[in-house]
Formats: C-alpha cells, structure tokens, sequence
C-alpha cells in the first residue's frame, strides 16, 4: 500500500510500495544500524562490544568522512588537563538552549560587544536532549578513545580558548580530540591531527569487534510489525532489495538531507540564501527523515543547517542556487578571519569579530548574498590578534599535551596561494586596484577603508564596535581581497527522538524499535547554525545519542527509569 505523509508537500514523497516478490533475500541481526557516519560507527563499536549480533548498512562504498571535531564535557583527557579545559555544565546546557538570545540580557555567559543571531535558538529545542549530551558526552568519548587505544590513537583536549571569548562571545573548551599517530614519513600536522585517517581505524575496530559492514546498500524504508519496528528494506548497487530483520532494534544513522540543494532550499531557504560552495557528504538526501515520517515519526519545525563562512566565489560571484559543489580543498578556512568585511557597495555592514555562525546571516540582508574580506600584507600580525579558535584556529594552539591544532603560517601561505592561482584571491598594490579587481565601486570602498584605518588608530570602532584588538589597519600593500559567503556542510533539522534517543510520533509516543542518532534527528538546534564555539558540539552529539541509542535498546542503560 502507498501512503502519503502529512508533514507539508516538502517532505511528501509518497512511501514505495517493494512487493515481497521483489526481496531477494531476508537477513537477520539483533542491532541494525543504516549510515556508516560518525554516529554510526560510534553504535557499531559501542554495540558490538556489547555483544551483539550488529550490522552496519551503508549507502556508498566507504564509510562517510569521520569529522574529527568532536565535543565533549568532562572527558578523561579534559579532566587530565586541569582547570582550564573543565566545563560548567549547567553554564553550558543554558548556552545551548538559549544559543543566540541570552547575549541581549548582557548577562554573565556574554561580555560587552555581543550581537544577537538573526537566527536565534531562543528555547526552540529539548533541553532534555541538551542535558543528555552534557552528561554523557564525557563517557561516550572516553569509551571510544578506550577502545581505539590499541591503535595508538590518543584523546587529547583542545582547551586553548585564548581569552575565553570571541568578540563579547563565550568560547567553551569542548573539544574532544583522537590524535592518530604521524604516520611514518608524514611530517604534515593536518595529517598528524586525523583528518582523513580516522575512518581507517574506525572501520577496522567496528570490525575487530565482530559487526558486519555492508557498502553499497541504501536503507529505503522501514518494516512495522504492529507499532513496532522489526527491521528495514534496503536496497543494493545492483538495484536488487533485500529485508533486514532486527531483532533488537533499528538505529537511524543516515546523516541530513544537504546533498539535495532543492530539499535545503525549501526546508532552510536562509542557508541557501548565503551559500556559494556545498561541500557535504554525498548521499545525505534525508532517506532517514522520510523513511521515520513513513513509519509514523514526527519531525522538528524549526529548520537548521550548518553554514560555515568559508565559501568563495569568483569577482561577480554570488549566493543562492546553484550552489557550486567543492571538496576540502575549495573551503576556505582563512574566511573565518575576522578581517574588514565590505558589501558590494563597498561599505562596511556589521561587527566582523563575531563567531563565523554568526558574521554570515547577515549576508541575508546583503547584494548576491556575498561581500569581499580584505586583508593587506600584514596580514599574519592580525591572525595572530584575532586569535580564532575551533575549526577556525590559524595560530597553533597552545593545549597540552599537544593537539596540533591551527594550521600555522606556512601552511596558511600555501592555501592562499592555492586560491589565489584559482582566481578567486585577488591582489593589488593599490585600494583602487583591488576595487576594481573585486568589482567594488571604488570611491565607496576606499573611503571605507580611509575610514576602517582611522578608526582603528583611534582604538575605537565607532560604526560597529569591533573590538580593538581585532580592528587593525589595512595599511601595508599589496593588498589582498575575496569574494565570500558560506559554505553549506549539512542540516540539522531531523526526527523528533526522547532521552532514550527512540523517535516519537506526533503525541511523543515513543516508536518501538526505532532510534536516531546525528543528523538524521532533531530536536537540539532550531533556526541557528552550528555554535563554533561549543567547538565539535555537533558531531559530539551525534556520537553521544549513538552510543546512548544502543545502551538503551540492549536493555544497558534505562535513562527515564534512572530517577528515583
Ligand atoms: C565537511 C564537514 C565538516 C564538519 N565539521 C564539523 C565540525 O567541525 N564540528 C561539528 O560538530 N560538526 C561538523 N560537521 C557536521 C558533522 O559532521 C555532523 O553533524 C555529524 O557528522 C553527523 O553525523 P551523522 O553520522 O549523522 O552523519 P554523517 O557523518 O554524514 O553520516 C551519514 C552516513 O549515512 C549514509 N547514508 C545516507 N543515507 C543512507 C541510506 N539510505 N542508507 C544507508 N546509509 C545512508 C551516508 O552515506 C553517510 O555515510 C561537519 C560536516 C561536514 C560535512
């Protein structure tokens, strides 16, 4: 039978109807686990070591890039680290909840010079979900670092906030790092820092631990016997379906929907609006979402995505669809400098030294959804003032024991370069040279910068109140400018799940036999972006409920019960 779901023409696809004729085989596991992503090898390893019988299905043909970016409270490697990588869980669960508003209160979370989000949280979301990963993510992480220990792979904390804000906002020590060993003959930090390696060692411990993987298999919907959820239909490359019964339970995994530009349009138009480049993991198209919806699911209202400020385009460039598909070397992590930044009008439009969820909506508001960043060849004596922190770090941070982490000067120079041979940084000896290189009007961007130069001697940011730190002149030629918007990484608007990590219908009742974890649920952002300076707090939460999801339906953590 086909249905067609209720939750707006936007999700409407109708359910496809797979006679049992077209199964060409029936599989049976205990855990069944569909997307092999952060949180789904995170359910894998935690419920194979367990000891159940577990199955990985995924869509591609490798598992999905292991962000390494994770955030975490009161982890074994932050408690190690003493004072300074400690956090203040209720300090926090309240950033989160309130993400974007409390600032205008000016109370203790915020110091002087705080711009609200266009996009606030405001209490959109389950504190209760909140609160969970506060609480938990601390063993979660322990737990893995534990069990990939074996490989020489080391948790270290990334508590160097500099001073602890960025530009009036509150940075928190949240990042949780697996630092893989060098690899033999690879002197390259990135490297050393995990990027691209992790997926090795995540595979190979899901593994060792006796869980089956399976590539090149989609889950396309879910089978209900009753109210419950027994298992899933999935298709194969070759086209040919297969039904997975799962005895224990079936764990969502399958990330958002990013990869399909036209879905995110509709569903979260703001983040399209001021995007230029699309870097996500192929074949995040929302099956998780839909197929929950079929099954009964309800999902979250507020729309959310992650929009990094780090999207490029060309002189003349703009936002919006289409939006130009990239890979990690067309992100343009220089981009969350909080240099001068100009419209196309050539004028200045906001207060740069905000956190780069933040400095990007008000693009809304701008020409094509983009502006030009500036910079002259002084430009390294600024980075090292701005002092960014997170994903956005350039100066090496100074955590120990050492995480590596900022990419450093040289490194910097070599992706500047790299941009600059694509045509997308421009250069130029005089303002007026770069004005028109950047498709500026002239008079309007040098007397931007007259200005900006002024007001920075003077200490003071009269138009915008950017920090003085942050506010130095432009002043020693060459000078340098790009065209930049954002870069769309993935949403975060997903089905609604309880504490148990279940997904629930629409009255709250819980779905038997039916979890979802990481982007495929919702509930813990609403309206806003991805908070950078809960640095990692994304992935940590989908690494977090993931583990939490299979505790849960193997009958070893009862969470709602635990309550006396
Ligand atoms: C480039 C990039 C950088 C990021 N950086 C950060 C960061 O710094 N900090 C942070 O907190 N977050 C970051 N994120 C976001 C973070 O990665 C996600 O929030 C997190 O990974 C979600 O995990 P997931 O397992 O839900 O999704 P994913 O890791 O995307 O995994 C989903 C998996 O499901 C598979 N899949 C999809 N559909 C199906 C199907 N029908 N059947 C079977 N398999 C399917 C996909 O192929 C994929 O392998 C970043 C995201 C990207 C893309």
């Amino acid at each position: 039978m086909t249905t067609t779901i209720e939750t707006g023409a936007i999700w409407s696809e109708p359910e496809p109807d797979i006679p049992r004729s077209a199964i060409r085989e029936t599989i049976e596991t205990e855990v069944l686990i569909c997307g092999a992503g952060n949180a789904g090898l995170m359910a894998a390893i935690s419920a194979a070591k367990l000891g159940a019988k577990t199955l990985v299905i995924e869509k591609n043909r490798r598992i999905g890039f292991i962000k390494p970016y994770m955030g975490a409270v009161d982890t074994k490697a932050q408690k190690a680290a003493g004072e300074k990588a400690l956090i203040d869980r209720e300090e926090i669960i309240q950033e989160l909840v309130n993400y974007g508003i409390k600032c205008t209160e000016n109370n203790h979370v915020y110091g002087p010079g705080y711009r609200p989000s266009k996009y606030a949280g405001s209490n959109k979301v389950d504190e209760k979900l909140i609160r969970l990963w506060a609480e938990e993510s601390g063993a979660a992480f322990d737990f893995l670092a534990e069990e990939l220990a074996e490989y020489g792979i080391r948790h270290v904390a990334e508590y160097d906030t500099a001073d602890g804000y960025h530009g009036g906002f509150r940075a928190y020590p949240t990042h949780s790092k697996l630092l893989v060993p060098p690899l033999k003959g690879g002197p390259f930090a990135i490297i050393h820092a995990g990027i691209y390696v992790l997926e090795r060692f995540f595979e190979k411990k899901t593994r060792s631990l006796g869980a089956r993987i399976m590539f090149n298999t989609a889950m396309v919907k879910l089978v209900k016997e009753g109210d419950r959820v027994a298992g899933v239909i999935a298709r194969k490359k070759d086209g040919t379906y297969i039904r997975i019964n799962a005895a224990t339970g079936v764990l969502l995994c399958t990330g958002g929907y990013a990869a399909r530009e036209e879905m995110v349009a509709k569903v979260n138009p703001e983040a399209t609006a001021i995007s230029c480049l699309r870097f996500v993991q192929p074949g995040n198209f929302g099956d998780g979402i839909r197929a929950g919806l079929w099954a009964g699911a309800a999902k979250d209202d507020y729309p959310s995505a992650m929009v990094f400020d780090r999207g490029i385009a060309k002189p003349g460039g703009r936002s919006d669809l289409p939006i130009r598909p990239g890979g990690s070397f067309d992100s343009f992590f220089f981009g969350s400098q909080p240099f001068m930044k100009v419209n196309m009008d050539g004028k200045r439009y906001c207060n740069e030294s905000v956190p780069y969820d933040v400095i990007i909506n008000p693009l809304q508001n701008e020409k094509n959804g983009v502006a030009c960043m500036i910079w002259d060849s002084n430009y390294w004596e600024h980075v090292k003032s701005f002092s960014t922190i997170g994903c956005s770090r350039m100066v090496p941070s100074k955590s120990r024991p050492r995480t590596y982490e900022g990419m450093g000067r040289f490194m910097n120079s070599g992706m500047l370069m790299m941009m600059r041979m694509k045509g997308y940084i421009k250069k130029a000896r005089t303002i007026e040279g770069l004005a028109r290189k950047l498709r500026l009007p002239a008079e309007e961007f040098r007397a931007t910068v007259e200005r900006y130069n002024q007001m920075a001697r003077a200490g003071e940011d009269r138009d915008f109140g950017k920090p003085a730190k942050d506010m130095l002149a432009l002043d020693r030629p060459p000078y340098y400018g790009v065209t930049y918007g954002g870069w769309l990484l993935t949403t975060m608007d997903g089905l609604r799940i309880n504490e148990n990590i279940q997904v629930v219908d629409r009255n709250g009742n819980a779905i038997e036999g039916l979890y979802a974890a990481g982007d495929v649920a919702g509930g813990f952002f609403a309206n806003n972006f991805y908070p950078e300076l809960v640095v990692g707090v994304a992935v940590g939460k989908s690494m977090t409920f993931a583990r939490h999801a299979v505790l849960h339906m193997t009958g070893s953590v009862r969470r709602t019960d635990q309550v006396n």
